[in-house]
């Protein structure tokens, strides 16, 4: 029996997508078009490396201004790998497509708190940037006829997403995307986070850092916080969360930091944030985070 109730929806989803289309999860042919929601940050960056060498597959990006702190930073560092891939990948990484959509919107996101943040985030974040994904996959079925069956996010298992189950959320976006369309051909998944794919063996933040160095990825010009200055706050969830990565990989980060803090505070910071996505955040943690 499932430990946990999430457990067992994911089993009745596994088998529904079973009954469908007869598969969970498909592996994409070499040169197959896929739609990549690239971020500019270290995750999406280097996972869409490792598909465009290890699967050889062709990446229409997508990149989403959500009205963040960091967008312009962002955009930089998508920009940057645009160029980047397409001189690695030559005709792989095609008509890198961004669009305006604020995720959420200004009046929502001020009734939330930056320990809220921590806690939960932004409810339903992920699925309205996949969904649009998926939206933007059918629209280039009808203006090019070019047939993409694969959605991809650049989540990872220790990612700090707040999803209690974060596999369970794609699976069921791959079957609204079903219910939908009509089409039960359209996946939205992650290749490093989704056991059916063989990329899959990329499980965590260290796994692909150690990756991305092995192939000269320029780690550099990722971003990954989340605060509005050029140089990286070094203390916000994503900056802790990518520093943490690069200690447990025993790699120097390449990037400069504006707060400069020690292995030990971005240790502890990290574990608080785990215990609060465990749920069971102790007296001492939650004092911490208040003053953080
Ligand atoms: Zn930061």
């Amino acid at each position: 029996m499932p430990n946990h109730p999430d457990e067992l929806l994911l089993k009745q989803v596994e088998d529904i997508l079973i009954k469908q289309r007869g598969y969970i999860s498909r592996k994409p042919e070499e040169n197959e078009p896929v739609i990549f929601l690239a971020t500019g940050g270290l995750d999406s960056t280097i996972i869409q490396y490792i598909i465009l060498k290890e699967w050889k597959v062709k990446i229409y990006p997508l990149f989403i201004k959500r009205g963040a702190k960091a967008s312009e930073y962002e955009e930089i560092s998508f920009d940057f790998f645009c160029e980047f891939f397409s001189k690695e990948f030559p005709g792989k990484y095609i008509n890198p497509l961004k669009i305006n959509v604020e995720i959420p919107p200004k009046q929502i996101k001020e009734n939330f708190s930056k320990l809220d943040l921590i806690r939960q985030g932004y409810p339903m974040r992920n699925s309205i940037l996949e969904s649009l994904g998926v939206s933007y996959a059918v629209s280039l079925k009808l203006k090019n006829d070019i047939d993409i069956k694969e959605i991809y996010t650049g989540i990872i298992s220790d990612d700090f997403s707040f999803k209690p189950n974060r596999i369970l959320s794609l699976y069921m976006m791959t079957l609204l995307s079903g219910v939908n369309t009509g089409n039960w051909n359209l996946s939205v998944t992650s290749p490093v986070l989704d056991k059916y794919l063989d990329v899959s063996r990329f499980h965590t933040k260290v796994d692909i850092i150690k990756y991305a160095i092995k192939h000269k990825i320029p780690l550099e010009k990722t971003r990954s916080c989340t605060n509005g200055s050029e140089m990286p706050d070094g203390d916000c969830c994503q900056c802790i969360t990518r520093q943490y990565a690069f200690i447990k990989a025993g790699i120097k980060d390449p990037l400069n930091y504006t707060k400069k803090l020690s292995e030990n505070e971005i240790i502890k910071l990290k574990n608080s944030f785990l215990e609060i996505e465990k749920k069971n955040l102790s007296g001492e943690s939650e004092e911490y985070l208040r003053n953080y």
